[in-house]
């Protein structure tokens, strides 16, 4: 959680969670208070605040925003990733949605460019391919490329006259 994180809010000398203060007082945090003054976000830094309970339903502001947070976390769809290809060549990776900044950060430091045509980011090197652990894809396989055989026309054109 970060410093400041609002827990709740300090209003007409009372503790508010964020849904009581609407729904009690009919406040909004940008106004001031019955007596006038304004009112005080509570910030998760504060460890006084830490300890704080909504005068009205009881909860505790720390463990609502805990629970909170832990809901949001759960109905978070997963990033979904999948291999492919820049145009048809290069190894490339396609999201479902802009990934979270410490993928994205992984990626560029890694070497892989972004291409916002293709909507692809693309590795512009050649093997190994360095897929950032954080993607959480299999690793890729380390097999050496099987090469064409080698078509010897003259010894082929040799045989058939
Ligand atoms: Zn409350």
């Amino acid at each position: 959680m970060k410093p400041f994180t609002i827990l709740g809010y300090s209003a007409n000398d009372e503790v508010f969670c964020p849904g009581c203060l609407r729904a009690t007082t009919g406040l909004a945090p940008s106004d001031v208070d019955y007596n006038g003054r304004p009112i005080l976000p509570l910030y998760a830094a504060d460890s006084s605040v830490q300890e704080e309970c909504c005068t009205y339903c009881g909860v505790s502001l720390l463990e609502l925003r805990l629970v909170g947070d832990a809901e949001r976390a759960r109905s978070a769809p997963e990033l979904h990733v999948e291999k492919t290809r820049h145009r048809g060549r290069q190894p490339a990776l396609r999201f479902d949605r802009k990934p979270p900044a410490n993928i994205l950060r992984d990626l560029k430091d890694a070497g892989w460019r972004w291409d916002p045509a293709a909507g692809l980011w693309w590795w512009p090197k050649g093997a190994p391919v360095p897929v950032p652990p954080s993607l959480g894809l299999p690793l890729p396989r380390l097999g050496i490329a099987a090469r064409a055989p080698i078509v010897r026309k003259r010894a082929l054109v040799a045989a058939s006259a």
